[in-house]
């Protein structure tokens, strides 16, 4: 299965992109970090890939 992962800009977090999927958006899981991360942050393409598998993101 394809990882997608996204990037806090600020402190380089790295976050599971089927996380942003189903939370759409959260802020930096990063303590002292006050970044909000956001699905729309994600390149459009890999937003349609975690959208069109996400019952796959699901399992396990
Ligand atoms: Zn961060």
């Amino acid at each position: 299965m394809r990882i997608i992962t996204h990037t806090c800009p600020d402190c380089g977090t790295i976050l599971a992109g089927n996380v942003l999927e189903d939370r759409r958006r959260m802020k930096c899981p990063r303590e002292g970090c006050e970044t909000v991360l956001r699905f729309g942050d994600l390149d459009s393409e890999k937003q349609e890939h975690l959208v069109e598998n996400r019952e796959k993101y699901r399992i396990g």
